[in-house]
């Protein structure tokens, strides 16, 4: 390509809203031009980038069975009701038609995967099967940020698997993480792959490969001893603390200005760790099997964790069973029984399940490691001293609700954990019959019995694979890309305006190109340093620069992106040169 010919043009200033050096780079050196907030066109760089990287993914998903398709994104909205989360997914984003009619943008194909099987999986000779497809996906993303990385459009691959059983379905997974090693590895993005959250996907097993980067949307947990490693909403550890040998007898203390768990600790004289913290939420189950559970709709929860953790809400909300969870208001807290600031849980109706009247109390685990607390006595300006569970006070369901963070103790080994930031590239859901049991997908046994079909799902977006790698790759000039997703190979421009250079430039682009190297040519009549600049920013993995100087000594210069020395390479020796020393 003629860069004097080619569509946009490289920017000096980034916007002023670009906060990511992806998205700063990738606006700048012209791959990627914003229409509005989370969506961006490709322009023709980013498109070859995009290219390659559809290339590398439909390469190694075709290399463990899998076959490409192409799905709609329009979708009736019945399929999406069918499965419940018309309703239950925020995201979604949902178009009326003239008429009445009414659709969803594809968020996600697990629904025209579930029709499909429907279709066409009628017995077990009809499995397993892995299909895919690398299509543009929508979601309603109210914090679009960052680039490519949290967008309202996005591209996605999406491959699903389906098996006869849960075992097959266990022995076809550990192939699709090592294909997702592989595809990082090309693209080389060095990946951790963590037990995650299974969220809004449904279903039992999941992994999140991520990218360790300190402006990451994600947490996640290793161990600096084993190889533990899960996202936070997954992570467990080890509560640490005993039970006093002695437990002493509970007392009513005054506790005037105590507002926070510090306050009250100072106060007291006690470590954090010997205080009880009390959270409330307000919780709507939206699941059939929670919605079962509780029976009577939503429900006041009266958290207990100890006063040196803080929960986590979304493993409070998978303890619970699913649903919404919000805080609950003042009202709500003093209708249950408790006072604000000073909330206890003892003295309170507890219930002893979901389905009973009384306060639903959820403690963590951490209760149970300690003791001779510090609580509230619901009562202004009033805490217990020396509470201990289970004599003091009754819990509805002890469960692990707690955030894990530095310094905590691995579940594994007993080693320090760590808590990092890092940006999700990849995930890998074993879906299970999450999907097949809610729409009846079944196939016919051996035996001419009806099986559910058992379902993974297994997803990368290309655009953020993008803005991972230029995450990576990039120097303060510019983009560095790695030889495997470049957008070119070469970046070819004349130095000068001498007939001869001229001449030389043009032979060497079509010679480059016939020996088969994809070729951006600066052919602009510009400045040397405005050239070295853009081939600096665009970051193609070779410079090949033709001038006088170096023609007077029989070659043109070569200069890797990544190094600073150059070569003095003759013509006719160029393109094995090039090949030679490409990775
Ligand atoms: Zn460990």
């Amino acid at each position: 390509m003629r860069l004097s010919r080619s569509f946009g043009k490289t920017l000096r200033e980034a916007p002023a809203d670009a906060e990511m050096v992806s998205h700063q780079l990738l606006i700048r050196a012209n791959f990627i031009r914003p229409l509005g907030a989370g969506i961006y066109t490709f322009m023709p760089f980013g498109y070859r980038v995009l290219r390659k990287l559809w290339r590398i993914l439909a390469e190694e998903m075709d290399a463990i069975g899998g076959q490409e398709m192409w799905m709609p994104n329009l979708h009736p909205a019945s399929i999406w009701q069918a499965t419940g989360r018309w309703d239950t997914m925020d995201v979604l984003m949902k178009v009326k038609a003239e008429g009445g009619r009414e659709y969803a943008l594809s968020a996600t194909h697990e629904e025209v995967v579930t029709d499909l099987v429907l279709r066409e999986i009628e017995s077990y000779r009809d499995l397993p099967r892995m299909i895919y497809h690398i299509s543009k996906k929508f979601r309603d993303e109210p914090r679009a940020r960052g680039g490519l990385l949290r967008l309202r459009e996005f591209i996605m691959k999406d491959a699903y698997s389906l098996d006869s059983s849960e075992e097959a379905l266990d022995a076809f997974y550990p192939h699709m993480v090592q294909a997702y090693f592989n595809i990082f590895e090309r693209c080389g993005v060095p990946v951790v792959a963590i037990n995650a959250d299974v969220g809004a996907m449904g279903g039992k097993t999941s992994h999140e490969f991520v990218v360790p980067h300190e402006h990451g949307e994600d947490m996640f947990i290793t161990c600096t001893n084993c190889d533990y490693a899960a996202n936070v909403e997954a992570a467990e550890f080890i509560r640490e603390g005993e039970k006093p040998a002695e437990l002493a007898e509970l007392a009513r203390i005054a506790t005037p200005d105590c507002k926070t768990i510090a306050d009250v600790a100072g106060y007291v004289g006690v470590p954090t760790s010997q205080t009880i913290k009390a959270v409330f939420y307000w919780w709507t189950p939206t699941s059939a099997e929670s919605k079962r559970a509780i029976m009577r709709g939503d429900r006041f929860i009266f958290v207990l964790v100890r006063g040196d953790l803080d929960v986590n809400e979304v493993k409070l909300n998978n303890a619970l069973g699913g649903g919404d969870l919000r805080p609950a208001t003042e009202e709500e807290i003093r209708v249950a029984g408790a006072t604000p600031g000073y909330a206890s849980p003892i003295g309170l109706n507890v219930a002893g399940n979901l389905m009973e009247a009384g306060v639903y109390v959820l403690a963590d685990t951490s209760l149970g490691a300690g003791g001779n607390f510090v609580v509230g006595a619901n009562d202004e300006g009033y805490h217990y001293k020396d509470a201990n569970y289970p004599r003091d006070f009754a819990v509805s369901q002890m469960a692990d609700v707690a955030q894990a963070d530095t310094g905590h103790k691995c579940p594994v080994c007993g080693g320090r954990i760590e808590a990092r930031r890092a940006i999700e590239a990849g995930h890998c859901f074993k879906l299970g019959t999450r999907y097949s049991a809610t729409l009846n997908a079944t196939y016919l046994d051996e035996n001419g019995q009806p099986q559910l079909v058992f379902m993974g799902s297994y997803g990368i977006g290309l655009d953020r694979l993008m803005a991972i790698i230029v995450e990576l790759y990039h120097d303060e000039d510019g983009i560095v890309w790695p030889d495997s997703v470049a957008p070119y190979q070469v970046y070819l421009m004349h130095i000068g305006k001498g007939d001869e250079v001229i001449e030389t430039a043009d032979k060497v682009y079509r010679e480059l190109q016939a020996a088969g190297f994809e070729v951006l040519y600066d052919d602009r009549d510009a400045s040397a340093g405005v050239k070295f600049k853009d081939a600096d920013l665009i970051g193609i993995p070779w410079r090949v620069a033709v001038g006088a100087r170096g023609l007077a000594e029989g070659g043109v210069e070569v200069k890797r992106r990544n190094q600073r020395e150059r070569q003095f390479v003759p013509v006719a020796e160029l393109a094995g040169y090039l090949r030679r020393h490409s990775q």
